[in-house]
């Protein structure tokens, strides 16, 4: 029998309407003949209370006691969804993350999978069983109770997916599919029926959180097909598959952006590799995550280093940017909050020439000022004020006819 992975996210669980809807889905996966394999998410809102429950205590919680409270979320969703599904007929069965063995590393918060022991999941399939198993969360090998990082449901779902050599991993949202920009920003966004792979990484990576990264480079790497779809009703989605020659050229299969980000510069030091790499080892080393960097020269001496982070962490790096400023003998440093990321993606720009000063005509038309820009060979991405990031990004769906 032909094993496959469903996920249903937040909203798709958030109240025993949903819940129901859900459960007429599994098991009508179950009646088409397959053997079935539920992730789910916590009732939306609900992990966002459980953060609020802990900062009400302290603004900083251990790392250990928030994965505690965190993975309660998604416990709610499984015994419910088994309830529903027993109540419809169909055997279920409910799993947590440490009773399946879903083993991560220990780091807390953003732990990553290292092994998944499928034998209870194919011992309930065995017994004609549907399995229900709580996304997000993960055990270490000492049984201490981690979470995968927001969002990260999509990559048990997908985990498991690999694990069980599933046919396909069905993600099920709120959306149709995968648009060529953020639908809540962009009305006339239109659904994709087919992305690579790689584009798919560029967009989750440039902050279109429709799917968590790391379940996009796990399916990239096992070659896993992702349906990414509406658990509202039955049309077809979105397929994240390997690039082929079938699917549409395009230049550019759509525009991603992230807020909430912050700069900091570090201006004018004594040019020296040493210098550089210091800076940001010990940023690094405060587990501080860095994303967009650009390095200017203004003479063969000095050197200027513009970096981005989350808003979350500009206080604490604007204090130690300060510091290694002082250490590398910088002549100011200085930090900006209100920033924007917006990046265009599509594997079409590889093969053809001026797509960037395209996105830079478009964005100066529209008296839109870049501060920061940086590109791989099937992205651009832009930094610029949050407050044109709409603007911008219409303005460049625009451009390119998206
Ligand atoms: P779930 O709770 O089901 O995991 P998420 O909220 O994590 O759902 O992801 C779905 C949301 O992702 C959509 O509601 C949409 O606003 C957002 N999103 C951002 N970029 C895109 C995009 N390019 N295509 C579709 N949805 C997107
Ligand atoms: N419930 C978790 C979150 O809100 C995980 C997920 O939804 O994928 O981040
Ligand atoms: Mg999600």
């Amino acid at each position: 029998m032909d094993i496959i992975v469903q996920k249903y996210g937040g909203t798709s669980m958030a109240d025993a309407m949903c819940i129901k809807n859900v459960a007429k889905k599994v098991v009508a996966a179950k009646q088409d003949g397959f053997n079935v394999a539920v992730v789910v998410s916590a009732p939306a809102g609900v992990t966002d209370y459980l953060v609020n429950k802990a900062k009400e205590i302290t603004d900083r919680p251990h790392g250990r006691e928030l994965d505690m409270i965190l993975s309660t979320g998604e416990q709610i969703s499984i015994s419910l969804l088994a309830m529903a599904i027993e109540d419809l007929g169909e055997n279920a069965i409910s799993f947590t993350s440490a009773q399946v063995g879903i083993y991560t590393d220990n780091n807390h918060n953003n732990a990553k999978i290292e092994a998944i022991d499928t034998s209870k999941i194919e011992d309930a399939f065995n017994k004609s069983k549907i399995v229900i198993i709580a996304g997000f969360q993960g055990v270490t090998k000492k049984l201490e109770i981690t979470t995968l990082g927001r969002g990260g449901s999509d990559t048990s779902a997908v985990a498991l997916g690999v694990a069980l050599g599933a046919k396909e991993v069905e993600i099920y949202t709120d959306v149709e599919g995968v648009y060529t920009a953020d639908p809540r920003m962009v009305p006339n966004a239109h659904k994709i029926d087919f992305i690579s792979f790689d584009e798919m990484l560029e967009m989750a990576g440039s902050g279109a959180k429709v799917l968590h990264l790391r379940s996009v480079e796990l399916a990239a790497k096992s070659k896993l097909p992702i349906h990414l779809r509406s658990s509202f009703n039955d049309k077809i989605g979105t397929y994240v598959i390997e690039e082929n020659n079938l699917m549409e050229q395009v230049l550019v299969r759509g525009v991603a952006h992230t807020t909430n980000n912050a700069k900091i510069t570090i201006s004018n030091f004594i040019n020296s590799s040493k210098n550089v790499a210091y800076i940001f080892n010990e940023i690094a080393n405060r587990n501080i995550n860095v994303d967009v960097i650009t390095q200017n020269y203004f003479n063969n001496d000095k050197i200027t280093v513009s970096f981005t982070v989350s808003e979350e962490d500009y206080e604490r790096t604007l204090l130690i940017a300060n510091k290694l400023g002082e250490t590398v003998g910088a002549e100011s440093v200085f930090g900006k909050t209100k920033i924007a990321k917006v990046s265009i993606i599509g594997v079409g720009m590889k093969s053809t020439a001026g797509i960037a000063s395209r996105v830079f005509d478009c964005l100066a038309k529209n008296g839109i000022h870049i501060e920061m820009v940086s590109t791989s060979d099937i992205n651009i991405t832009c930094i610029i004020n949050e407050e044109q990031c709409q603007e911008a990004v219409l303005a460049i769906h625009l451009e390119f006819n998206l």
